[in-house]
């Protein structure tokens, strides 16, 4: 099995393209054959420049390395295999002499058309009533083309250098049939398909030609795209026909879509990958959440790695409706994720970004027992920092968070609180400095002068942390250690 991703590099790596990156991934893996990576740059004026090194590293922070083709070695982006060059820009000489074979075969021919010419019979359409002319069946036969100028004309025209493109040849009263690995049988009409550019008068191949010379020769056997290529499938069955070549499986998956249903769109969500690993999203996280775009596993599951993927993975469970990218879900899968992480994992992984911001947390042998208290809570590693502020910098006094109005705190309390805490807590012996202490004696202190918990614990946390979230305030002592706790105490002025 080969299958291969075929990125246009116009743009950072957008999500859905990642998707179908990962579906075809997963079906080589599967059957332990080849996943390629080409690049479609027939389209210069929209290539961008960085694209495809943004392509290939995202796909790589997703865990999805090509076998073969544009591949990324030691950090460098290299091509790899025997069939390439696999970027389509370095491989116009093998379009053009498979564009002369589809003259030559006569299921191409030269058209020497100028804009002006088009747009004319566009006009012209448009008033006889056809609300989007194409240059097809129905009028090529009054265009200034091979088929209407006969052999000899031609090769004059031809002779003398006048510009020219090579337009396919749609047969006459024909249906073309995809058998789409997902949507089933789809039929086209050859009436409602265009005698597509082949070949541009600059003799640059447009996208259709080169994708399927490229599967061709790069011997690909499925081909995984995204819907939107639908409508230019026929073209490339008729190419394949043309060439005499077995066509490969196609499978089209569906469009990913806005909450509205809308197709997905920067206006509404985040759509390049760069986006979600810039906001700290875990690459398990996204693979796992993209897999299940469009794809059910045919039970209740909803969490898998990589390797479950390519085990469960298969297209006839792959849905034909378009998918709607849920960012909460994706929150609450990147939450769920981090749960499951072992402790250690967990630690290991947030101790390097919480010591870029407060470096002693590289040294600090007790880190663990701090990214216990967090674990359950965070949804970013990038949180990490700002929640684990307090063991590694001295918070602010911060009199409107130590005061709340939900926990009936008002500022006058806090002088009642704060000496009743330092008295309370200093008689508290080293030894005995554990939560359930801690506990058991302020609870006492608290109904002993008719305060809520509520009323000593709040002001107790928020001078401990400085912020308005964070562990309960027992944990937060304990972790601190009496020491700190009492210093943190004393600077409060009331
Ligand atoms: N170059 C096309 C794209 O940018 C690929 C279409 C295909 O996979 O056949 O999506």
């Amino acid at each position: 099995m080969r299958t291969r991703f075929a990125p246009s590099p116009t743009g950072l790596l957008h999500i859905g393209g990642l998707r179908t990156a990962l579906y075809a991934y997963l079906l080589a893996k599967q059957a332990k054959g080849t996943f390629i990576l080409r690049i479609e740059d027939t389209d210069q004026e929209r290539t961008i420049e960085g694209a495809l090194e943004n392509i290939i590293e995202a796909l790589h922070w997703a865990g999805i390395d090509p076998d073969e083709g544009v591949v990324l070695e030691d950090g460098t982006v290299i091509q790899k295999g025997d069939k390439g060059p696999y970027i389509q820009s370095e491989r116009f000489d093998i379009y053009r002499e498979h564009a002369q074979t589809l003259i030559d075969s006569g299921h191409a021919y030269y058209a020497f058309d100028t804009p002006e010419e088009i747009d004319r019979m566009r006009e012209e359409e448009k008033a006889a009533g056809n609300p989007a002319p194409k240059y097809d069946l129905s009028n090529r036969m009054r265009m200034n083309n091979a088929l209407t100028l006969g052999e000899e004309e031609t090769k004059k025209k031809i002779d003398a250098g006048e510009p020219h493109v090579i337009r396919l040849k749609i047969p006459e009263n024909t249906t073309i049939t995809c058998n789409d690995a997902i949507r089933g049988k789809v039929e086209f009409a050859s009436h409602t398909v265009d005698d597509a550019i082949l070949l541009k008068s600059d003799g640059f191949p447009t996208y259709h030609l080169a994708n399927v010379v490229d599967d061709h020769l790069m011997e690909i056997d499925t081909v995984l795209r995204g819907e939107e290529w639908l409508p230019s499938t026929p073209k490339h069955l008729l190419l394949w026909q043309a060439f005499g070549w077995k066509e490969p499986l196609y499978a089209h998956v569906p469009l990913l879509l806005n909450a509205d249903k809308s197709k997905l769109s920067k206006r509404q969500n985040d759509v390049s990958v760069q986006d979600y690993i810039d906001q700290g999203y875990l690459p398990e996280v996204i693979i796992n959440f993209i897999a299940l775009l469009g794809w059910n596993p045919g039970s209740t599951e909803e969490f898998f790695t990589f390797d479950e993927l390519v085990k469960a993975f298969s297209l006839d469970r792959v849905q034909k409706a378009g998918a709607v990218f849920d960012r909460e879900k994706l929150d609450w899968l990147q939450g769920q994720w981090i749960r499951m992480l072992s402790v250690e994992e967990f630690a290991n992984r947030i101790q390097p970004i919480v010591a870029k911001e407060y470096p002693a947390a590289a040294e600090d042998n007790d880190f663990i027992e701090k990214a216990v208290l967090i674990h359950e809570r965070i949804t970013f590693f990038r949180e990490a920092p700002e929640m684990l502020s307090y063991y590694y910098s001295e918070p602010k006094i911060n009199m409107e968070l130590i005061c709340s109005k939900k926990q009936k705190v008002t500022e006058e309390l806090v002088k009642e609180i704060v000496p009743l805490l330092i008295e309370t807590l200093g008689s508290i012996e080293e030894k005995d400095w554990n939560q359930d202490h801690l506990k058991e004696i302020l609870f006492a202190v608290a109904a002993e002068k008719n305060y809520k918990n509520g009323q000593v614990l709040w002001p107790l946390r928020a001078i401990l942390t400085g912020l308005p979230y964070s562990p309960g305030a027992f944990e937060v002592a304990v972790a601190l250690g009496k020491e700190t706790t009492m210093k943190r105490l004393a600077k409060v002025n009331v």
